[in-house]
């Protein structure tokens, strides 16, 4: 019965293999004292010149001088796609950036350009879990004179540290990551596309890889960046406006909230809203919020009106930062380049769905569009609301500020005028 027996063995040995290993180190205070000692036995005392650890950064931020860069082998390189078969998202460049951050290891760690590869994380992270991340979106845009240049990339970084605040994530000095950006966008710099109509997004992210459940800052978190190529982020009518739909009852953001953040967990709960929208014909929401349906945004952009105000003026507005809104770059640029044009008033105002159906009625509402890097300024043309669908005379008008706005931000983001907006980066 020798068979039988090594059966009931094997039996055993798979049932009980969890009692066989006879020392299980289960709390990490007991292993970091056996590194300790280990440690101690053979303690040899580090040059002052030397840093203690070759990866660790001591300073409060990494740095660029530490990069390092790690290029695709040729046969890793991917060909790339024809501009008009871009979309939005869909084709990703040859190289990425990471920075990974481990409190116990001194903070932040090396920035690394690498080859573009799939992430490996423990399936506890925090950020899969508890949403614990946040994003930004860029783009590198090359010029007529060939030159690729950045759009205040300073304000995606001063936004992207105050979201890692907000959710317990490491902070950084931005400067030091626009120069790793740089870069890498200088590697991939063949990616970016030679028209005006396709740009190179960039993507940093910063996420929670702490493998533990409980919900609290983690102690070690990663930065990567991605650049994908581009063309218009657009899904229209004909006529190239969008038609949106307001739903008194979702939020995107209220007050003391995250709207004013761009964490992950403010756009997975608009898919739903969104897809009603689509049913009843139309291509984005308006988010309303409060009693007075007051307008926050759309889709995942600012929103502007033009209309002629009380004193018979031609005005732009915008609802103010309450923290329900993202405070968009388009938004702060668009703000700022009209402010200085002198045949319009530019006004920060909380703007209600009755003053927009009332100043439609007037014939005073000329105009209604939203705005953001991916799309730059989207045209809208008809806003659906309590069973009414109001016609908005956006692509009716003969000099539309829309396209004033846009033609502005197109001309200094491609170089057809020098602008301190853009920052050439090669
Ligand atoms: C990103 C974003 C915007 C636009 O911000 P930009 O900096 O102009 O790209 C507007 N609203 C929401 C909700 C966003 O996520």
């Amino acid at each position: 019965m020798p068979i039988r027996r090594s059966q009931v063995l094997v039996k055993w040995i798979f049932e009980n293999q969890h009692k066989l290993q006879t020392i299980r180190w289960c709390s990490s205070s007991l292993r970091y004292k056996e590194l300790e000692d280990s440690v101690q036995a053979d303690h040899v005392a580090p040059s002052p010149t030397q840093k203690p650890h070759p990866q660790i950064t001591p300073e409060i931020s990494f740095k660029y001088e530490d990069l390092q860069v790690r290029l695709a082998a040729p046969y890793q390189l991917t060909p790339k796609p024809e501009a008009k078969e871009l979309g939005f998202g869909k084709y990703f460049t040859d190289h990425m950036l990471k920075i990974y951050y481990h409190k116990e290891l001194g903070g932040w760690q090396k920035p690394e350009i690498m080859p573009f590869e799939n992430l490996n994380i423990h399936p506890a992270a925090k950020a899969l879990h508890y949403a614990i991340q946040l994003f930004e979106g860029l783009k590198a845009y090359r010029g007529v004179d060939d030159k690729i240049r950045l759009f205040r990339p300073e304000l995606n970084m001063e936004r992207m540290n105050l979201a890692a605040q907000r959710s317990g994530l490491p902070m950084f000095d931005g400067e030091e990551l626009v120069q790793c950006i740089k870069r890498l966008v200088q590697i991939d710099q063949e990616w970016v596309p030679h028209s005006e109509t396709s740009t190179l997004y960039i993507r940093p992210t910063l996420i929670g890889i702490e493998p533990t459940f409980g919900i609290m800052a983690p102690e070690s978190a990663l930065l990567f960046v991605i650049l994908s190529p581009v063309s218009a982020y657009y899904k229209a009518s004909s006529d190239g406006a969008v038609s949106i739909f307001a739903d008194p009852n979702v939020v995107r953001a209220f007050p003391g909230g995250v709207g004013n953040r761009k964490v992950g967990s403010n756009y997975g709960p608009t898919i739903e809203a969104t897809a009603r929208a689509a049913k009843l014909g139309h291509h984005q929401v308006l988010w309303l919020f409060g009693p007075d349906h007051q307008l926050t945004e759309v889709g995942a952009m600012n929103i502007f009106m033009v209309h002629i105000n009380d004193q018979g003026d031609k005005q732009l507005s915008t609802p103010p930062l309450n923290g329900l809104i993202l405070p968009g770059v388009t938004r702060r640029s668009i703000i700022e380049l009209a402010s200085q044009w002198e045949d319009i008033v530019v006004r920060e105002e909380v703007i209600t769905m009755d003053r927009v159906i009332q100043l439609n009625q007037q014939g005073r509402l000329l105009e209604m569009f939203g705005a953001g890097t991916a799309v730059i300024i989207s045209p809208i043309s008809r806003v659906g609301f309590l069973e009414q669908n109001i016609e908005i005379p956006t692509m009716k008008q003969s000099n539309p500020v829309f396209q004033r706005v846009k033609d502005t931000l197109l001309a200094i983001q491609y170089g057809h005028v020098e602008h301190p907006y853009a920052k050439v980066i090669s």
